[in-house]
């Protein structure tokens, strides 16, 4: 559908609503990473995460027939706090210090498409925050919001990688942005400082090896002895591979959303306690958080081994 609105148009409406960064990707042009998700698929590098090899995530049309654009859209959480090295403390990654992102970003999505169907009968805006098959970081990369780096974290220029991604899909035909270019150079930093090598080779992440992976994803009653006897005190994703890249000790900047400031509790956690954790408490103390997704069993599993 020929779109009444122009993309500085919408742009601005997003920036208005609180996003951090906005651009525009077109649906052609994403056969050479669908490419590269088949081959990483086809090494079982996804370990449990069945969703990424569902096959409409590998072709938009099947997730929303009419779709002509992308709005592909960040949100900056960084704030200035740093992780503890006392080792009696657990290390929660930043994506979960605050309010679950996933709620903070539909609200604004939910404005923005329901902004963009108001201008005209008949447009179509359906927006996705982890909600459906949709490959976000390839998309942002195609909108120009930033690249997919050595670690297979989206990086951008102005926020480094403390970035979560959203999509808003269109029937509208909007003029795209310029895909970004890599920006990794020779670095190789964040493959050297993953304590369990699962950057196997650049751009390349086995997340059977992944300690963030591990501690959110897998339900296993145990964890496997390599990740085990890695995790560095991580109890709730890991930072490592952001944490030494130059583009986050660089470009990184505080949030301006106060809901992504860290909650109390969530910078030094004891790990005894989270050991110990009761079904109670993990409710009262995870509540409107994105860390739900670590059941109390799974918290007290990845305390144990940290202990
Ligand atoms: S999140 Fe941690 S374990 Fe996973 S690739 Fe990065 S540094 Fe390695
Ligand atoms: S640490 Fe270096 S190689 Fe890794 S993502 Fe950052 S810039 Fe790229």
């Amino acid at each position: 559908m020929k779109s009444p609105i122009s993309s500085s148009q919408i742009k601005n409406k997003a920036i208005e609503l609180g996003f951090h960064k906005v651009g525009i990707a077109s649906v052609n042009g994403l056969d050479s990473a669908t490419e590269r998700l088949q081959a990483w698929l086809d090494k079982s590098y996804q370990a449990n995460l069945g969703w990424m090899a569902n096959p409409k995530r590998q072709d938009l049309k099947r997730v929303m027939a009419e779709v002509e654009s992308v709005i592909c859209l960040a949100l900056n959480y960084y704030t200035p706090h740093q992780h503890s090295d006392n080792p009696e403390i657990g290390k929660i990654s930043r994506y979960g210090w605050g309010r679950d992102y996933h709620k903070v970003m539909a609200k604004k999505l939910k404005a923005l498409a329901n902004w963009l169907q108001n201008q005209k009968e008949g447009i179509l805006a359906r927006y996705y925050v982890d909600t459906g098959p949709v490959p976000e970081k390839v998309l942002a990369e195609q909108a120009g919001l930033g690249w997919i780096a050595k670690n297979g974290n989206l990086i951008t220029r102005e926020y480094g990688s403390w970035v979560f991604l959203g999509e808003v899909l269109t029937n509208l035909k909007l003029i795209s942005d310029r895909p970004h270019t890599q920006h990794c150079g020779s670095c190789t930093r964040c493959l050297e400082a993953c304590p369990t090598d699962a950057i196997t080779e650049p751009f390349v992440i086995d997340a059977n090896f992944c300690i963030a992976y591990h501690t959110i994803e897998n339900r296993d009653a145990e964890l496997p002895q390599s990740i085990k006897s890695n995790l560095k005190g991580w109890v709730a994703g890991c930072d490592i591979c952001q944490d030494v890249c130059p583009w986050n000790q660089r470009f990184a900047q505080e949030t301006d959303i106060v809901e992504f400031h860290p909650y109390p509790g969530n910078l030094t956690p004891k790990l005894t306690e989270l050991a110990q954790i009761s079904e109670q408490e993990w409710a009262q103390k995870f509540t409107a958080s994105a860390l739900r997704r670590i059941k109390p069993e799974m918290l007290r599993r990845n305390a144990c081994a940290n202990l």
